[in-house]
């Protein structure tokens, strides 16, 4: 008898493990668009888009390889809605009882296949470095789980970057070459890929269902298949990987992607392979075509982060999603779904959200998340605004990165300190400072930066949790050392912002 094969949106690897297991002579595929997946939060258009139309090019190209597909279209009447529910009908139609699928990347899918009423083999996704027991083993007995050790071994394990026992260049980590501020100008731009049928359909589609959601569908320019995929890595590694070390951290007003990949989002539907991105860095290193901070700098995002935080997620379980340590209650500002303030770092940072579905890792660690932490703002309605508004957000990625990197809402188990700071680090690495409505050389007064007020507040809020922290003492210093007066003028001033803030007024 037939088993289904279920194939998910962001599963689409001719190397995935359910389809290794599989028997194409005998089994059937399933692939669904349904509407539990595109409305579980509210998807950018463009995240919607890149996994429909990449889903529907990947089962063609299954048929092609001979693979029976029984695809579901989000439109098609008989849609169950749910994945369990599409593989019930396809269970009756074709009289399977048996049911291969590859591990979902959340604990929502994974919860809603065990209790599917069929019978589930759950494989372990093997698209991933390190499998669960690696990262366990790693994680055992560790008083603090820090991402360079396991990096480390995530290095000796793949042989990136070694020669023999020792790393290339002689160090693990080369990013005091790194990050340095934002250039004047930047030429390069990323690679762009005009819709196909197939694509324009589901930009169709998603334009039909999708035109209340925040983010702009149109323009479309990402790739949807393997083969464009390959085609971007390509292009970043010849264009801007030889820079990506240095500008990693810059931002500009007038260009959104630097010196960045734009490879997540086809990381992370299965487009392509993270190892393969690598060993390409690799040898564009070793061809002398990129330097060791560049080359270095990119594979530890990789191995190192990226698997670290996946790690992290399947560790803490379903409930770390909802961790508050710091028992932030306040609500998402309105700003952050229409960009209207004041704080230009901030608006700009939305706009280019709403517009591209991207934003790079500083934009949505230092401006978006080092507000709403400093601000105070609910890290689970932060959490569903970043699973919401990138085209790369998947649970097991995005969770760790929001809850624990970003917001500090785990207690440390990711970051050592809080991600806050300042106005000064903002202006110090981009050019979004000079011409905005504060200033941020003003540490008090009406037209001081905002940054500059809350950074106080949170310290002086959360005192006794941090004090004590060797990392940050020199701050509380550095506060206690100020003038009463001043310190009274910024607190009431953070206060003010918050409940002018808070009363809806534009900040
Ligand atoms: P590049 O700057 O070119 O980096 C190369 C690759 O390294 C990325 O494609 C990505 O796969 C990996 N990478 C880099 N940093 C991280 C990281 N911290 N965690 C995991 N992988 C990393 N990344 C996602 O893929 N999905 C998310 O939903 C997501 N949400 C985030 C939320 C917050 C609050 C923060 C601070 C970070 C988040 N990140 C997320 C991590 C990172 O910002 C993105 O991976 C990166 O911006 C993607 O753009 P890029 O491909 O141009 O990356």
């Amino acid at each position: 008898m037939s088993r289904l094969i279920l194939v998910l949106g962001d599963q689409l690897s001719q190397g995935l493990a359910a389809l290794k297991a599989a028997d194409k002579a005998r089994d059937v595929v399933v692939m669904a668009e349904v509407a539990d997946e595109t409305g579980y939060v509210p998807h950018h258009p463009k995240k919607i888009a890149l996994i429909l139309a990449g889903m529907r090019k990947f089962a063609a190209r299954l048929r092609e390889d001979g693979w029976e597909v029984r695809y579901t279209e989000l439109d098609d009447t008989q849609n169950a809605g749910s994945i369990c529910g599409e593989l019930l009908r396809r269970a009756e139609e074709t009289g399977a009882t048996e049911v291969i699928a590859t591990e979902p990347g959340e604990w929502r899918l994974i919860n809603a296949l065990r209790h599917c009423p069929l019978k589930v083999h759950l494989l372990e996704d093997d698209r991933f470095i390190a499998s669960h027991a690696m990262f366990d083993q790693w994680a055992k007995g560790r008083k603090a789980l820090r991402m360079e050790y396991f990096y480390r071994e995530m290095r000796r394990k793949t042989g990136l970057l070694m020669e023999g026992d020792d790393p290339a260049g002689g160090q693990w980590n080369f990013d005091h070459d790194n990050r340095k501020p934002a250039p004047d100008a930047v030429t390069h731009r990323p690679i762009w890929f005009e819709p196909d049928a197939v694509t324009e359909d589901v930009l169709d589609l998603v334009e039909a269902k999708f035109s209340n959601s925040f983010g702009k569908l149109r323009p479309f320019g990402f790739a949807t298949d393997r083969a464009q995929a390959q085609q971007a890595l390509a292009h970043f590694i010849d264009h801007a990987l030889p820079r990506f070390g240095d500008y990693q951290d810059a931002m500009l007003d007038e260009n959104r992607f630097l010196y960045h990949s734009l490879l997540s989002g086809y990381m992370n539907i299965g487009l392509l392979d993270p190892l393969e991105i690598c060993q390409a860095v690799e040898k564009a290193y070793e061809n002398g075509d990129v330097p060791i901070n560049a080359a270095e700098g990119f594979i530890r995002q990789i191995i190192g982060w990226r698997e670290y935080v996946r790690g992290i997620y399947f560790r803490e379980g379903p409930e770390y999603p909802g961790r508050n340590v710091l028992k932030h209650k306040r609500k998402l500002p309105w700003f952050y779904w229409s960009a209207e303030t004041d704080m230009r770092c901030v608006a700009k940072a939305v706009e280019q959200t709403r517009d591209e579905a991207y934003a790079h890792h500083i934009q949505r660690l230092m401006v978006t998340g080092n507000f709403g932490l400093l601000a105070g703002v609910d890290p689970h309605a932060l959490h569903e605004w970043y699973l919401s508004v990138y085209i790369d957000a998947f649970e097991w990625v995005e969770a760790p990165n929001t809850v624990g990197m970003s917001q500090f809402a785990d207690g440390g188990i990711i970051a050592s300190k809080p991600y806050v700071s300042s106005g000064n680090y903002i202006n110090k690495m981009s050019d979004h400072c000079k011409p905005c409505a504060y200033s941020v050389t003003a540490k008090t007064g009406e037209n001081a930066c905002p940054f500059n007020l809350l950074y106080w507040h949170f310290m002086d809020r959360h005192r006794d949790r941090f004090e004590g922290n060797p990392r940050m003492a020199q701050m509380y210093r550095t506060f206690d050392r100020m003038d009463p007066d001043k310190r009274e003028t910024i607190l009431r001033e953070a206060q003010d912002f918050l409940d002018r803030m808070e009363a809806g007024e534009r900040v």
